[in-house]
């Protein structure tokens, strides 16, 4: 069984930087992660053993700690409003492609778009993005695409939007509203774009896929959705705890890769536990 490692996977800067920035706060009782940093579990119980409390993503509540740190994913300038009205220090983490989102979203609501985000309703990083819009539309799926009643609509993704969902989203949107101009400018960052190219890369040479990164982690669950559009037997777990030797039996060739908020350390682990399967069961044919 052979293992190939996809040559862009795992942590991004925008993430990286974050933690970078948590790494340096000397007093972490005192600093609320404002809802999850990111979504990955081994992440967050390295920062929950610091002491770092944490806000509920859905809370609506102000944080009692008197600093705030505002995750990679961003808030509205509502949200930011509200914290600093509260007497908040802001730590702020948002990623810079995050902020390249919500500006884009806002020049064209200037420019007199409805805006309509292309993404998961509930996700932190959409409800801020729309958080500052008026009347804005979201978008996850093209059953969700409707006929609406604008001259303008301007399009705007998640930024961990595979770029060839938000491709089908956008034509859905110009067939179901053939009255609108419809501009969409591309938001899916740049990491994301990397990891599902070099996922690309090592589809058409794998029998089988892992992918590594926490369950409700979306550009994760994209790549692993990648992988079984591609019709690969795929299993996305969050560590090598859940690898079940059995699953690999009979694959020639196992494709690897992760999510933008994976650690390095996780993904080392799975690796080498992959790399330890391999090699037993070349010497056990042999
Ligand atoms: S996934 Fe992209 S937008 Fe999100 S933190 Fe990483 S680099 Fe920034």
């Amino acid at each position: 069984m052979q293992i190939l490692r996809a040559v862009e996977s795992g942590m991004c800067f925008g993430v990286r930087d974050a933690l970078a920035v948590l790494d340096g706060i000397a007093e972490p009782v005192q600093v609320t992660l404002h809802g999850e940093l990111v979504h990955n579990p081994e992440v967050l119980a390295l920062l929950d053993r610091r002491g770092f409390p944490r806000s509920p993503e859905a809370t609506r509540a102000v944080p009692s700690t008197p600093a705030v740190l505002v995750t990679a994913h961003g808030i509205s300038e509502r949200e930011r409003q509200r914290l600093l009205a509260a007497g908040k220090q802001l730590i702020d983490t948002t990623c810079p492609l995050v902020k390249k989102a919500h500006a884009a979203a806002q020049q064209l609501a200037r420019d007199g778009c409805r805006v309509v985000v292309l993404g998961k309703r509930d996700h932190v990083e959409v409800r801020g993005l729309v958080e500052d819009l008026v009347d804005p539309i979201v978008v996850g799926s093209p059953a969700e695409v409707a006929a609406w009643p604008a001259r303008l609509l301007g399009v705007v993704a998640q930024t961990t939007t595979r770029a060839e969902v938000a491709a089908e989203l956008v034509a859905a949107i110009r067939a179901a509203n053939p009255q609108a101009e419809v501009r969409f400018v591309d938001t899916i960052c740049a990491p994301t774009k990397a990891r599902i190219e070099a996922l690309e890369q090592l589809l058409p040479q794998i029998d089988a896929l892992v992918v590594v990164g926490g369950h409700d982690s979306n550009n994760t669950r994209q790549l692993a959705a990648r992988g079984v559009a591609a019709g690969i037997d795929t299993v996305h777990v969050e560590n090598v705890r859940a690898l079940q030797p059995g699953w690999f039996d009979g694959r020639s060739c196992v494709g690897l890769t992760a999510g933008t908020s994976t650690l390095a350390r996780t993904i080392d682990e799975v690796h080498g536990w992959l790399l330890r399967l391999a090699a037993g069961r070349t010497r056990s044919s042999a």
